[in-house]
């Protein structure tokens, strides 16, 4: 009855819109009303009303809605260091809100949508796209950092809609940051590669991948086996680098990397190598440090989390040391997220008078400035994509060197790139021959033959994060041109086709194990992904792959 009572008052001033609400079928509130069994507006007077604010391209307002509960306020600045938004008012006349319309400073706003119990903050790019339960949605893997954060994404008629945090207790927690949940429109963009193409011609997936393996054979023939780059990539999951290391093997030819530049190929095997069980920190253990050194990172740019993170230890209590240069000096936001002290060297952190100290090493920290410290200290190495630890402890299984390194040797005539973020000065000398890809780079503008693959949320995979922890990602959505896009005079369709429209993209493992059966290899159609003994036996030496933890 209690609870009735207390509904019933909140529901005094809150608008009774769930119809025209976006918050509506996800609303805490709504909830609530309906398990309190408040139906009956017994208040007739005047509700409270509020002006709202524009808060930027990410975030709509809807004050009407607010129950003042101070979620919004608390994670903001208390939990994220915010200072451009908080609570503003008097007496009952309570405000949530900027001191002027703007847009919202802090990288980890978007968390509001998920913390609002009611509708004031819902997501902008997904506004009125659809009801909660008309997504379709998967446990996944944020792939803009290293961090590999858990999400919900949700999409709709084949097309992402948003993205929501998922709670992890040893990864993220229960938030994610805004990178990784608006950054996300690639993947309904209609020019991103959907169709094989030979020479830049529409093919189907047989006659690409038979060109394909004609065209290698050729090459091969014609420069020798040195003369060809297979090009992974710290962005494609751990089963698609795993099987462009199988086609390496088949091919019995070719120089495999799974990084384009040296320094990144370099700094994640150091990384690799140097962390252990023991010794690899998770968020959560920066979160609980008592010591967090960071030396040479930028952590809001290139892993908010850890940021936030670090900033959660200082709210502990942690005593926090910038050591060197910060890269980040004189961002408002990163000084805002915690007090940090100076130290010229490792040296001068006092890590043996910690209980819990934790050494962050980021993508800035040169490869001798990597130190050699004891076990009791955590270490965590900022990588340079969501699978680079995979890929690091993948190269040094196979051998592989970066694509910096094999050209430099002056033998490389031509590439296979697979989902390689492959630099624009690429030599004109050299012969693109294939290029897999779901994002529209400037090599698939260059190659001959386009492989068009799914995207992560299309496909099932993994990524291992930058502590180790390998981790899975569902489908979401199938692949193919959102119906949004679609010339309206051609929907719904009138002929029958077994994919849809623009539905040719494969995962890049499949991709590569078809061309591995076209090149007269063994047909390889198991996937890889989630059969761990599988991917912990790939390492006969048992201290490559089985350093990965589930997660
Ligand atoms: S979280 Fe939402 S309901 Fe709670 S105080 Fe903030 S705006 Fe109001
Ligand atoms: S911190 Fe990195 S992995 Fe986590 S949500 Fe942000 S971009 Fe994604």
């Amino acid at each position: 009855a209690l609870r009735r009572s207390v509904i019933e008052w909140l529901m005094i001033n809150h608008p009774h819109d769930c119809p025209v609400c976006d918050e509506g079928g996800e609303c805490q509130l709504q909830d609530f009303t309906i398990a309190g069994g408040h139906g009956m507006r017994r208040y007739d007077g005047r509700k409270r009303t509020y002006s709202n604010q524009f808060l930027g391209p990410y975030i709509e307002h809807e004050m009407n809605r607010c129950i003042q509960c101070y979620r919004c306020a608390r994670f903001y600045q208390e939990y994220a260091g915010g200072t451009d938004f908080g609570t503003m008012g008097r007496a009952a006349m309570i405000y949530f809100g900027r001191q002027q319309d703007g847009q919202l400073e802090s990288p980890f706003s978007g968390n509001l949508v998920d913390i609002c119990p009611t509708g004031v903050f819902t997501d902008k790019t997904a506004r009125f796209r659809a009801r909660y339960w008309d997504y379709d949605m998967a446990p996944s893997i944020c792939p803009h950092c290293s961090l590999g954060c858990n999400t919900i994404p949700a999409a709709r008629y084949r097309e992402l809609l948003k993205v929501m945090a998922r709670r992890n207790d040893a990864v993220n927690g229960w938030f994610i940051c805004d990178k990784g949940r608006f950054s996300n429109a690639e993947v309904n963009a209609a020019e991103r590669p959907r169709q094989p193409l030979v020479d830049t011609e529409p093919a189907t997936r047989d006659q690409a991948l038979d060109t394909l393996a004609e065209r290698i054979k050729g090459f091969l023939e014609l420069h020798g086996p040195d003369s060809l780059a297979i090009i992974g990539s710290p962005r494609m999951s751990l089963e698609g680098n795993i099987m462009a290391a199988r086609l390496r093997d088949v091919l019995n030819a070719g120089t495999l990397s799974f990084f384009c530049d040296t320094e990144q190929n370099t700094r994640a095997l150091e990384a690799t190598e140097k962390l252990t069980h023991r010794t690899s920190a998770s968020l959560n253990d920066v979160r609980s440090a008592d010591l967090v050194a960071i030396a040479g990172c930028d952590l809001p740019n290139d892993a908010p989390m850890m940021a936030l993170a670090v900033r959660q230890a200082w709210r502990n209590g942690a005593r926090i040391y910038r050591i060197g240069e910060n890269p980040a000096a004189g961002d408002r936001f990163q000084t805002a997220l915690h007090e940090a002290t100076h130290a010229a060297s490792l040296a001068d952190v006092p890590l043996t008078e910690a209980a819990r100290p934790v050494l962050i090493c980021g993508t800035g920290t040169a490869r001798e400035a990597i130190p050699t410290v004891s076990d009791a200290v955590k270490l965590a190495f900022i990588l340079d994509g969501p699978n680079s630890f995979a890929c690091a402890v993948l190269s040094r299984e196979h051998g592989a060197v970066s694509l910096a390194e094999a050209l430099a040797a002056g033998t490389i005539k031509g590439i296979l790139a697979f989902e390689a973020d492959v630099a624009d000065d690429l030599p004109a000398n050299i012969q693109v021959l294939a290029a897999a890809d779901w994002r529209a780079t400037s090599l698939i503008q260059r190659a001959e033959i386009v492989l068009p693959t799914t995207a992560w949320v299309e496909m099932e995979g993994t990524f291992v994060n930058n502590e180790g922890r390998a981790q899975r990602f569902k489908r979401v959505m199938q692949p193919g041109l959102p119906i949004k896009g679609l010339d309206p005079a051609g929907h719904p369709p009138h002929a029958f086709r077994k994919t849809a429209p623009g539905g040719e993209p494969a995962p890049a493992w499949q991709w590569i194990a078809l061309l591995i059966e076209h090149m007269g290899g063994e047909p390889s159609d198991v996937l890889l992904s989630g059969r761990w003994e599988q991917l912990t036996q790939l390492d006969p030496e048992k201290d490559g792959l089985s350093v990965l933890t589930k997660g």
